[in-house]
């Protein structure tokens, strides 16, 4: 026997012992016998459909697991019961989101703080108070025409163009989400061409003005 013929054997040898009939799954690695459709580890789908459409996955169905009768239907904690590269996978999935969590957490969480230690807390302060003055400001001048502030130093909104509604009020107030923003509003609205000297900026965006309540 010639040494090529010997290589020869040793290599045949060597693809029985390892499965020439086998294939390995491109999602967990595990073998499978080349026929299979699904993954016997993962349940993922193997071979053709998985190589022709990677991105609509196939309709066929993973083999049951087998505790269960023929034409029973299987739940995914069935599925994670018999096949243990699911439970690999599904356990990533909740790493995952574990991680997510701290990447969106821990940003936001930091900025805030260096902005609560910069502002001693008025810019986070600023911000939440500003959505209640928002809603709050929004909802009584289209409920009563006036926030109560207002209406006790005798003012009132009104629409320019007829009657005045929610989405006027929201419009004309919504700069008081921020303290900061409200401040721009007015102090662009002292340099902006008027025809009406009751008119912040939002009111001319609204088509609202505030007016001295008589008696
Ligand atoms: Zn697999």
């Amino acid at each position: 026997m010639g040494a090529n013929q010997t290589a020869s054997v040793i290599s045949r040898l060597a693809n029985l012992k390892h499965g020439k009939n086998m294939i390995y799954c491109p999602k967990c690695g595990a073998q499978n016998a080349d026929q299979a459709k699904f993954c016997n580890n993962c349940a993922s789908p193997l071979g053709a459909t998985a190589a022709q459409s990677p991105q609509e996955p196939s309709q066929a169905q993973p083999p049951l697991p087998p505790q269960l009768q023929p034409g029973q239907k299987a739940t995914l904690l069935d599925y994670m019961s018999h096949y243990t590269g699911l439970q690999y996978h599904w356990v990533r999935r909740f790493v995952a989101i574990v991680l997510d969590s701290i990447f969106v957490v821990v940003p936001v969480y930091v900025i805030l703080s260096i902005m609560a230690w910069l502002t001693g807390g008025w810019v986070i302060f600023g911000g939440i108070m500003g959505i209640f003055l928002f809603l709050y400001s929004a909802l009584f001048e289209s409920a009563i025409g006036a926030t109560v502030g207002k209406a006790i130093l005798g003012l009132k909104v009104v629409s320019t163009k007829g009657k005045l509604e929610f989405s006027d009020t929201l419009i004309r107030n919504v700069t008081k989400i921020y303290p900061l923003l409200l401040l721009i509003e007015f102090v662009a609205s002292l340099f902006l061409e008027t025809t009406d000297a009751h008119q912040r900026f939002m009111d001319k965006i609204a088509k609202t003005t505030v007016v001295e309540k008589t008696a």
